[in-house]
């Protein structure tokens, strides 16, 4: 169950809205204004769905603010749709777009879908600036192209990147690998080639 926010003065918009999200099993609130928008949005707020042309403000504004402060997902839901106001939309950090009359059907697709990009998103380790591991597909990358790594490798750099801020000794990486071969000195060579490539 999702927490989803719907800022929308438009109280029948809201309400088919809010039917439709809390029928997919959704927590489900809803706000008329951007100041009470700003009272209700919180860490815990993991999807807003925004209009942008607000009784007491420019839901651009709001919606940048909101990223900034939190990085919460936002769907913008609003009448102007011209290239324009998308391409403001977006530039404002919104991941995605939807535009007035919309299909409710619609809408909760694109809620499921960015709600899973921001998980992948969460989910990514940056090791410095070339660096990113993505647990989700296994992989890794370094300056965006993709090393190849053995299944234990990966499993080792995954250890020490979950557990950057401190020292891993040798026996919690035997462990965390769980390999029948992982005993003796298979991670000291396992370390020997990963520093070579990375
Ligand atoms: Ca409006």
């Amino acid at each position: 169950m999702y927490n989803i926010l719907i800022v929308e003065d438009e109280c029948k918009i809201a309400e088919t809205a809010m039917e439709y999200l809390q029928r997919d099993g959704n927590n489900v609130r809803h706000v008329t204004t951007m100041s009470d928008a700003l009272r209700a949005v919180d860490a815990e707020t993991d999807l807003i769905v925004l209009d942008l042309m607000l009784p007491d403000g420019r839901g651009e504004d709001l919606c940048e603010h909101i990223i900034n402060l939190y990085n919460t997902p936002v769907i913008i839901l609003t009448s102007k749709s011209s290239e324009q106001s998308r391409i403001r939309g977006f530039a404002c950090g919104a991941d995605d777009y939807l535009t007035k009359p919309f299909s409710p059907r619609e809408l909760v697709a694109k809620v499921k879908s960015v709600l899973k990009r921001a998980k992948q998103r969460d989910n990514i380790i940056r090791l410095g600036n070339e660096i990113m591991i993505y647990p989700d597909r296994r992989t890794v990358t370094k300056n965006n192209i993709a090393v190849k790594l053995t299944p234990n490798e990966y499993k080792i750099l995954l250890c020490l990147a979950n557990n950057r801020q401190s020292v891993v000794s040798r026996d919690t990486l035997v462990e965390d690998i769980n390999a029948p071969d992982a005993a003796d000195r298979t991670v000291d060579v396992h370390i020997r080639h990963n520093t070579a490539k990375t």
